[in-house]
């Protein structure tokens, strides 16, 4: 093991000394299908893999994970990867191509020898793959359910082409990914034999590739832990086949483009249904890269790749839970090391010093907890001088939306610089026996600083209302530490 621990990280070593040669292009150019190509060529020998994600478009974790470990630095071998085959599909978040004829891409290639495949994207992609004669095919997908609980689904499997050499592969997967499902009922299993028409089908009959599926489930799992799934197995795989030296949770590209803000999306135990719609705003910031993240991502270190940690709205105790003692320890070292936070709702609770499980991020406490539960609807907020300087010269009172997010004021902490309020609450909710008269004037959005790092926290959500979204991208720069543009 240390010996070909040894021989990986040699060839590694050799590898960035002379630069993988990166290429890129365009499959079905010029047409409505067109989507992206990568490929690292180490220039030492070794196989040819090709990664696939995004053949369904209603199956996300795979499209993502191919869009990072198409980064990831390969010491021997050549890497090529289309993260995202059915562009339009992806788009529209659906399995069939929408071209109109409903047509499943994955029963699209050739099932017999001298078949043509069906459709122009098909054909587009099995020219290419033809072109690039991979040795292995890993084609990332997901299913609704776990196939162990339910025959119906592929779920959390790997299905395999039934040759031995790939079986024998397909085993090391399903031991790196099952060491990380606890749950003896969730665990993945191995299937033999993909559909008729299968791209990896295909490439496994025809072109003589070992090929595989490889299967995560999305009911009820958040994307991060789907991406990290696949992240996993394709990580044991370029590792077993001496391709690979780093770990497996490396979300962003070793090099930075100009004026990039590279930001962790939380999305994992607690967090709502309105990650999306935040994931959404963010990206728009201006040079953003948004990743979803969950605790495991936390307690590997990983958010030493990014610039700025985002937590949405959900429920913070639970979000608390979720990221455990240790994970809350990483994401306070992550802010006091230059770091940003942004906390919209659930994610502003988190950052004060309210709770025993609370980040104490910044010096502020929720007031009135004992009705937390004020209810939900629009209310009026007004900038101050310091939230116009920051989120945008916006004069008086701006409707935005509210879920029982926190109502701001000073904790007194003596250890955390005082926050500076960005926002005041000018109406007020207050359902549930919640007394009157307590939400106006508190703070709605504040700021504040801690160790080398910048926290945001919104009590409101400025991603969840029309209209708003320059001050979910000034946030995101703010606390990047970057100028607005
Ligand atoms: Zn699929």
């Amino acid at each position: 093991m240390l010996r070909r621990g040894l021989r990986v990280w040699l060839l590694w070593l050799a590898a960035s000394v002379l630069a993988a040669e990166q290429q890129s292009g365009t499959i079905a150019e010029g047409t409505p299908w067109a989507t992206a190509w990568f490929a690292q060529d180490s220039g030492q020998p070794g196989p040819t893999v090709l990664i696939v994600g995004g053949v369904h478009g209603n199956e996300p974790a795979g499209a993502r994970a191919a869009a990072q470990v198409r980064h990831w630095p390969i010491a021997r071998g050549k890497l090529v990867v289309i993260p995202r085959a059915n562009e339009l599909a992806l788009r529209e978040g659906t399995r069939l191509l929408p071209d109109g004829e409903e047509r499943d891409l994955n029963r699209s290639f050739p099932r017999e020898a001298g078949e043509e495949p069906r459709g122009e994207l098909a054909k587009a992609l099995w020219a290419f793959v033809g072109e690039v004669r991979p040795a292995w095919l890993l084609d990332l997908h997901e299913g609704i359910g776990v196939r162990q609980q339910d025959a119906k689904t592929t779920g959390s499997s790997i299905i395999h082409d039934g040759r031995a050499a790939t079986a024998a592969k397909a085993a090391r997967l399903l031991e790196a990914v099952n060491a990380t499902v606890a749950d003896v009922d969730r665990k993945f299993v191995l299937l033999d034999g993909a559909a008729r028409g299968a791209l990896a089908r295909a490439a496994s009959e025809r072109l003589g590739a070992h090929a595989m599926l490889l299967e995560t489930t999305w009911k009820g799992q958040p994307l991060s832990l789907r991406v990290r799934q696949h992240r996993l197995m394709v990580h044991r795989f370029l590792t077993d086949l001496e391709m690979l030296a780093g770990g497996p949770d490396v979300l962003m590209p070793p090099e930075r483009s100009e004026g990039e803000v590279r930001v962790a999306l939380y999305d994992a135990g607690g967090a709502g249904a309105s990650v999306a719609i935040l994931e959404k705003k963010i990206a728009g910031t201006p040079g953003a890269r948004v990743e979803r993240v969950g605790p495991p991502e936390i307690l590997a270190g990983a958010l030493g790749q990014f610039d700025v940690l985002a937590i949405p709205g959900g429920s913070a105790s639970r979000e608390a839970k979720a990221i455990t003692p240790e994970g809350r320890e990483a994401i306070r070292k992550f802010v006091a090391a230059g770091g940003g936070y942004v906390g919209v709702c659930a994610g502003a609770y988190l950052a004060t010093c309210s709770y025993a499980w609370s980040l104490a991020i910044l010096d502020a406490r929720a007031v009135d907890t004992e009705h937390w539960q004020r209810g939900t609807g629009d209310v009026k907020i007004e900038l101050t001088a310091e939230g116009r300087r920051i989120l945008g010269d916006q004069a008086g009172l701006i409707d935005i939306r509210y879920a029982n997010g926190p109502l701001l004021a000073p904790a007194e902490r003596p250890d955390i610089p005082d926050f500076a309020p960005l926002a005041l609450f000018r109406s007020e909710i207050n359902k549930h026996n919640a007394p009157q008269g307590v939400m106006p004037g508190t703070t709605a959005i504040a700021c504040g600083a801690w160790g080398k790092g910048r926290v945001f926290v919104s009590s409101v959500h400025t991603e969840g209302t029309r209209g708003l979204d320059a001050l979910v991208h000034r946030a995101v720069q703010w606390a990047a530490q970057r100028e607005p543009r």
